[in-house]
């Protein structure tokens, strides 16, 4: 493209910046192909109820299994998924396969309250004009109680996209699905629209949860993001929770639910049926 704009334009990168654009590309073309060849799997980091101390459901996160270059992170090509639209087929792909397993978990493991599915949403897909009907076509088509089923969206894109995001969560909401506002306290949340989003959770930033156990002012922020979740008839959920002091602190401050190394890593599929099988009573 910068070719079309005549031979000028090349000289407003160096050497390095002309690596980093040719690796793009190449990220780009090579996420095209291992959408094509199915190189991506689901990863499931368990989420436990701190009110009765079990796994009630599990984040997916993608991972990319690249043939030559090995393990991929999503950090790393979501924001290019993102930015190429290849999120949507990649995002599809994703929402069906989550809600599959979780629906074989569901018939598997029953119990009163069904297992919960968390997918993380991109931005972009959050406003396809056929997210609900897709979601419909996924939730029947794998047989999932739709109760089981959240969507997690960054605070930064629902907060970005007010207006549009309230109307898309309300439709969503009457499918009767679960939804999260995820990094939340990174994002500059308007007080206002937060009380007009249909959410069920707000999931605290890992950040804020980093130096709960050492810094009082964050001590005090997720105080905070607790009782307005509360007080918003929602419920908290932290993530990146990595030691005991942590955890006892989020007990304290009557947050809902937990996430993060402490419990486990986010595992293959065979891995997170163990914990299915032993109902961890262990926390
Ligand atoms: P996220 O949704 O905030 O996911 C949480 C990230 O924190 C995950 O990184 C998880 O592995 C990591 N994590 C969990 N517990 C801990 C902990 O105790 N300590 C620390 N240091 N980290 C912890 P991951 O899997 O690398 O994903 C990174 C981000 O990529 C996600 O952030 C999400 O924004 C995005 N992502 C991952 N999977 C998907 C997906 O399927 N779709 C979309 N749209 N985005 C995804
Ligand atoms: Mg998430
Ligand atoms: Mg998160
Ligand atoms: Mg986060």
């Amino acid at each position: 493209r910068a070719k079309a704009r005549g031979k000028g334009c090349y000289e407003i990168f160096d050497a390095s910046m002309q690596g980093d654009l040719k690796k793009l590309l190449q990220l780009e073309n090579d996420l095209r192909h291992g959408i094509d060849r199915a190189e991506f799997v689901l990863y499931y980091q368990p989420i436990v109820c701190l009110k009765t101390n079990t796994v009630t459901g599990f984040e997916a996160l993608v991972r990319w299994q690249h043939p030559e270059r090995g393990f991929i992170s999503p950090a790393q090509f979501i924001p290019v998924a993102e930015e190429t639209g290849l999120i949507v087929p990649l995002g599809w792909w994703i929402l069906y396969a989550a809600c599959e397993q979780i629906a074989r978990w569901q018939a598997q493991f029953p119990d009163d309250e069904p297992l919960k599915i968390s997918v993380n949403l991109s931005g972009r897909q959050f406003l396809q004009a056929d997210l609900v009907e897709q979601i419909e076509r996924i939730i029947k088509q794998t047989g999932l109680a739709t109760q089981g089923l959240k969507l997690e969206i960054t605070e930064s894109v629902v907060m970005q996209n007010a207006e549009t995001a309230v109307k898309m969560l309300e439709r969503l909401k009457t499918l009767g699905i679960q939804l999260s506002v995820d990094d939340f306290g990174t994002g500059y949340s308007s007080l206002s629209y937060l009380r007009r989003f249909p959410v069920d959770t707000l999931k605290i930033d890992r950040s804020f949860i980093h130096e709960i156990d050492t810094n009082s002012e964050q001590l005090e922020i997720v105080r905070t993001i607790v009782l307005m979740a509360h007080s918003l008839g929602m419920d908290a959920i932290a993530e990146g929770v990595e030691n005991a002091r942590q955890l006892k602190i989020l007990r304290d401050l009557d947050c809902d639910y937990v996430q993060g190394y402490l419990f486990s890593k986010p595992v293959n599929s065979e891995m997170a049926e163990t914990f299915l099988m032993r109902k961890l009573n262990a926390y």
